[in-house]
């Protein structure tokens, strides 16, 4: 291809919003070209990129047996009712509606779409397990679009949904999954880090994230120095740092009221009782929504609403009140929080909701004696006695409080946080911290959708059954922004050879007379072999165009001048390499072909 017969509009200067390698990268090459906040368009340079990464991801679907479909990118606001999430999605989800007034939906991700079709063709057993995967459009109306192309409104996911009769299915396609995901991201030159993440309400080990490192990234991972225990932090487990006594009361004085004037934090009841905030049992009230656990054993003398199961979903309580005891030094996880109660969200409550429910302003929430809303202690808080606690009225708290004598929790589950310096719960070794990115997720669905939009099929026995699915996804944008996050220098991209826009760059410093034949000659020989060239025929500045060269990052450069010509030699040099070298001009498409297919098998391996 000849330069100047592409579109390829390089710039010198940096677009004002972008603080990231990457996006100052895409734009400056030509690669991509912005039309609105969120909404990226790809040029011609940045197509090609795109679309291997795309190819590799294909392959790697198709070779475990995925099987792509096309379906469309808006659907019926209807689907997205039976599931539940018209409503819960949220303002991410773009609706639009047609001239008869029926309601869409731009996917953001294609669950609902997906599980219909199925459910319209599934009958039997043997149909199963089925995956099924598409390279399409979402649109999310982010909040924050930042960063270029890593997070825009409107970007292309690989999306990928499976059905099964049982688990273990299911499991099987899962780590099939996992394996793809690894090899996807090894090929596009990428580096990753799979991490445990948080599954919802299914719990266990379904989900995985695969995370690149990033400064900016959004996410918080921790890993274990000693194994290779990795999670992110929604889900990051920590062994105790405490032993529960066998005991809980023994020598411990009986509960006495503390008069605290004018002590508001932690801190500073700690510096007024001498005390540590481990010491502490801190209690938040929260809001939860769309609560799926059974709360009919539940404490408290506020019992919420239940709403009844419907054709869309199981019973849930819309809004349901909480105490959380957690110790005093560490913090509630609200995606645990979340999680164990099968909740859609967890907020924490109102201050007029706190007075309303604990009877004191906030500041004063204990577990001792609360009984209008059910209590949920974090693990911690079992070990604690003699320890003290807000005494649900101004200005007190409650001294010598002990775990299971003077209080016990409805339920009592992992809630913290985990943090960096805390222990590995795998093998004891120290936990730290990194920030990462996600590139890609795999997670088990379960029925989530399947049940409530009946989805169902006959198994051997000729019962009814409803089949389990899961769900694994990646961004293409964000995997081609990563590339160049993890592959550029101060002058610009350093394409791995997978995904590099072109694999070779024809530099003559004047292209006319001899060297322009040379460069077109050589142009079509290696083209002959199967290698990509761009061919830089333009009448700039010889600094210009390498300039322009190091910038798009194109793995091979070849400098054709009447210099080395004249001894029948181009000038070799490898992107990211400081050397430069003489290679014989007949010798050159053995050599480059060698050199090329030689990284890709590398890469491809
Ligand atoms: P994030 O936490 O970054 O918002 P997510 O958890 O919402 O991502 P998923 O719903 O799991 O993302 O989507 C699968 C993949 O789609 C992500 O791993 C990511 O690569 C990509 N992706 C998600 N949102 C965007 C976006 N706004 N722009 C570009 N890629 C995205
Ligand atoms: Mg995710």
């Amino acid at each position: 291809m000849k330069f100047s017969q592409t579109f390829i509009p390089t710039l010198r200067e940096v677009p004002a919003d972008a603080v990231i390698a990457s996006h100052r990268l895409m734009f400056r090459a030509g690669m991509i070209r912005k039309l609105a906040n969120g909404l990226f368009a790809y040029l011609p340079l940045g197509l090609r990129s795109f679309r291997k990464v795309e190819q590799i991801i294909r392959q790697e679907m198709n070779a475990i047996g995925a099987l792509e479909i096309k379906p469309t990118v808006v659907v019926p606001g209807e689907l997205w009712k039976e599931s539940g999430r018209w409503d819960a999605y949220g303002d991410a989800l773009l609706r639009a509606k047609n001239r008869l007034g029926g309601d869409l939906v731009v996917s953001p991700t294609a669950e609902e779409a997906f599980t219909s079709l199925v459910r319209d063709e599934l009958s039997s057993y043997r149909q199963l397990p089925l995956t099924l995967y598409q390279i399409n459009t979402k649109y999310r109306d982010e909040i924050r679009p930042r960063y270029g192309v890593m997070r825009g409104r409107e970007f292309v996911m690989k999306d990928a949904y499976s059905f099964h009769t049982d688990d273990e299915s299911l499991d099987t396609v899962y780590q099939n999954m996992g394996r793809a995901y690894r090899r996807i991201f090894k090929r596009c030159g990428l580096t990753v880090i799979p991490v445990q993440a948080d599954s919802g309400a299914m719990g266990g080990s379904g989900s995985e994230e695969f995370m690149v490192e990033s400064e900016i990234g959004d996410n918080t991972l921790l890993l274990c120095r000693d194994c290779d225990y990795a999670a992110n932090v929604e889900k990051a487990a920590c062994k105790p740092d405490y032993e529960v006594p066998l005991s809980p009361d023994s020598g411990v004085p009986a509960v006495e009221k503390i008069a605290t004037p004018a002590v508001k934090t932690i801190e500073e009841l700690c510096a007024f009782l001498k005390t540590d905030a481990k010491k502490f049992i801190k209690t938040l009230i929260y809001r939860a929504v769309n609560v799926e656990l059974d709360l009919s054993g539940a404490g408290g003398t506020v019992k919420p609403e239940l709403r009844p199961p419907s054709a869309s979903g199981p019973a849930v309580y819309p809004e349901a009140f909480f105490a959380v005891a957690i110790r005093g030094d560490l913090e509630v996880n609200e995606v645990k929080l979340a999680a164990a109660l099968k909740a859609a969200e967890v907020v924490l409550a109102s201050d007029a909701d706190v007075e309303g429910l604990t009877g004191a302003p906030v500041g004063f929430a204990g577990p001792v004696g609360l009984t209008t809303i059910p209590v949920i202690a974090d693990e911690s808080v079992a070990a604690l006695t003699d320890a003290v606690t807000g005494a649900l009225a101004r200005d007190l708290h409650y001294g010598h409080v002990s775990y299971g004598r003077d209080f016990t929790p409805w339920l009592v589950r992992d809630l913290r946080t985990a943090r960096a310096g805390d222990r590995c719960p795998r093998c004891g070794g120290e936990l730290y911290e990194k920030k990462g990115n996600e590139m890609g997720h795999i997670f088990k669905l379960g029925r989530k959708y399947a049940a409530p939009m009946g989805v169902h099929y006959l198994d051997e026995a000729g019962e009814t059954r409803v089949p389990t699915m899961g769900c694994y996804g990646i961004g293409l944008d964000r995997a081609v922004a990563s590339v160049i996050e993890e592959h550029h220098d101060d002058e610009g991209i350093i394409w791995p050879m997978t995904v590099a826009p072109y694999q070779v760059i024809i530099l003559p410093i004047k292209y006319d007379g001899a060297v322009k034949a040379a460069a077109d000659g050589l142009t079509a020989s290696l083209e002959s072999v199967g290698i990509e060239i761009l061919l830089d025929d333009r009448a700039e500045r010889p600094g210009v165009k390498f300039n322009d060269a190091d910038l798009m990052g194109i793995p091979y450069r070849v400098v054709i001048g009447d210099k080395n010509l004249a001894q029948a030699k181009v000038e070799v040099k490898r992107r990211g390499q400081a050397e430069s070298r003489l290679v014989d001009a007949a010798r050159l498409p053995e050599e480059l072909a060698a050199l090329v297919y030689g990284e890709l098998g590398e890469l491809n391996r």
